[in-house]
């Protein structure tokens, strides 16, 4: 037997850790609590540019009853690891496979919306185009 006793998993491809390691070497993901079950590795739904919009997605799909969690591409605590260099996002979201599909719609449609409703707007952003008015 190796030392320790197995504390925590990869979330990706199922391995188990002792509790001085916090993120699977293979995989780069930061290890969870829980014992994956093996039938539902997570998949990605959705990829996203900060944590800020991860976790709002995430709080999306909570709201619609989808458990979702959060993978960051840079692993904190070991410096500025990047899972893939390529990757411009700040990280992924993941559920279950059995609910990968409704996660997907649900996002859509809240990205949908947010477009809609459009929360900037040019009037917001437009401010003072230079033109500097000589006073006195
Ligand atoms: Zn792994």
């Amino acid at each position: 037997m190796t030392s320790g006793q197995v504390t925590r998993w990869c979330p990706e491809c199922g391995a188990g850790y002792g509790e001085q390691i916090v993120a699977c070497p293979r995989c780069r993901v930061v290890l969870t609590d829980e014992r994956p079950v093996e039938s539902s590795a997570p998949v990605v739904v959705h990829r996203v540019p900060d944590a800020a919009a991860g976790a709002l997605l995430a709080g999306v799909l909570e709201h619609h009853g989808v458990h979702a969690f959060l993978r960051s591409t840079t692993l904190p605590g070991i410096g500025e690891v990047r899972r893939d260099w390529a990757t411009t996002a700040w990280g992924e979201l993941l559920v279950a496979p059995a609910e990968a599909a409704e996660a997907r719609e649900i996002i859509a449609e809240y990205l949908a919306a947010l477009e809609r409703g459009g929360s900037v707007r040019d009037e917001d952003v437009v401010e003072g185009s230079g033109e500097a008015e000589p006073r006195g």
